[in-house]
């Protein structure tokens, strides 16, 4: 198989030699022939040794490398890295009967960047962030339903695909279809209507799944706010876990409504209290402002990003003291703060620092219980240490 080459300048194979899948635009000499988003090329070291073979892209990052040597990258390759996805994902025991909710591929970390694939039962939800994978995405769902991992897949790209490269990013089937409003995740035993079609990212955020079920053997007894709860999940497994109140807020009133249903989803299931639920669509900062002291002993705070780009750090990092701050002022003396941030440009130590400098300013006796990340599904490359996102911390408050 040949492909178009790209070259290396002298001097910048380091990082790839370091297995670094990504290769910037100032690291290449200029190429010869035109070469079209999302085709695959031969990566070439400055002297001509073939060091890997990856997707091209117009932009600052040119090329995302699939494989570090001279591979083909076809059917077979998907496949073979599907499979490898799978064989994790089983491992980790989240197929069982009680949870069929998973991400099966977390681009960078498992060696397909620029593609992200979540399961939910029977569907799949194919998100692709490249343009070369956008042009794979036909393979990697036959592949998907030739390997039994799901029946439908359907393709989500309209916000993930590069606006520049002038691509057609439907959202649609793929193969197979669903009914909308009838998608049902089930995750740790809890139930939750997913909508893939209008929801945020993949409908779902699979992401929190472990430090919901922490946060469920925290609830007994507590009253819990969530703060910017999207489709609930927090809310449900706290009143799974046996919340005596739990108050939902979003800004978004399509969220409250998500909530709602979801929590009155599992009331069969697990006999869960939906009387013990109410849900506000309204500001955080202002709920936050107007609720009383010491009215909660249990507080998620789950922001969207507030920091999509390095260049907006100091005001998000303001954004995150501002709203810790707030919320360690006023939770119950014991109580517990659930606490994190999902922007990526935001380190560990900054986001730290931010709610250090909260605490502070409460001068409240503040301890860290826990220091949470991604789950384990969202596996983090170690040469790619930008697949590192999710960051929480667990708080008891004096
Ligand atoms: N905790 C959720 C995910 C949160 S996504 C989960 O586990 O699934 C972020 C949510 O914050 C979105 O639903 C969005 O509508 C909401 N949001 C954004 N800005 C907000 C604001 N200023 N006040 C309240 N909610 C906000």
């Amino acid at each position: 198989m040949s492909y178009p080459i790209i070259r290396l300048k002298r001097g910048k194979e380091g990082s790839v030699d370091r297995f670094h899948p990504w290769i910037f635009s100032g690291a290449i000499e200029p190429v010869k022939e035109p070469i079209e988003e999302g085709e695959i090329v031969t990566i070439l070291s400055h002297d001509g040794r073939v060091i890997g073979t990856g997707h091209y892209q117009i932009g600052s990052i040119v090329v995302r490398v699939l494989d570090f040597s001279d591979t083909p990258i076809d059917a077979e390759f998907f496949r073979s890295r599907l499979q490898q996805a799978l064989r994790m994902r089983q491992a980790l025991g989240l197929i069982r009967p009680d949870n069929d909710t998973f991400r099966l591929v977390h681009g960078e970390g498992d060696y397909l960047p620029g593609l992200v694939v979540d399961i939910y039962g029977d569907t799949a939800v194919m998100q692709a962030h490249s343009p070369g994978m956008h042009f794979a995405r036909d393979i990697i769902a036959q592949e998907l339903v030739d390997l039994d991992i799901a029946k439908n897949v359907y393709y989500k790209s309209e916000t993930t695909l590069p606006y520049k490269a002038h691509l057609d990013p439907v959202n649609d089937y793929i193969i197979g279809g669903g009914n909308p409003g009838q998608n049902i995740a089930l995750e740790n035993g809890l139930r939750f209507h997913v909508d893939w079609l209008r929801g945020q990212k993949t409908g779902f955020f699979i992401d929190q799944r472990d430090n919901r079920e922490l946060l469920r053997r925290y609830s007994l007894g507590r009253k819990v706010l969530n703060m910017f709860c999207y489709t609930g999940g927090f809310s449900v497994y706290a009143l799974a876990g046996g919340a005596e109140k739990v108050v939902s807020v979003d800004s978004s009133e399509r969220a409250i409504q998500l909530t709602t249903e979801n929590c009155k989803l599992n009331t069969e299931n697990c006999s869960l209290n939906t009387e013990n639920h109410s849900a506000e669509a309204i500001d955080a900062f202002k709920y936050l402002d107007k609720m009383e002291q010491g009215e909660f002993d249990l507080i998620v705070l789950d922001p969207p990003a507030f920091a999509k780009h390095r260049s907006a750090i100091p005001n998000a990092t303001r954004g995150y003291q501002r709203l810790n701050a707030a919320a360690i002022a006023k939770i119950a003396p014991g109580g517990i703060l659930f606490t994190f941030s999902c922007s990526q440009a935001i380190s560990r130590e900054q986001f730290r620092l931010a709610v250090f400098s909260a605490a502070a300013q409460t001068r409240r006796r503040v301890r860290i219980l826990h220091q949470l990340t991604q789950p384990a599904d969202h596996p983090i490359n170690i040469y790619h240490p930008e697949g590192e996102y999710l960051k929480g911390l667990v708080l008891y408050i004096e």
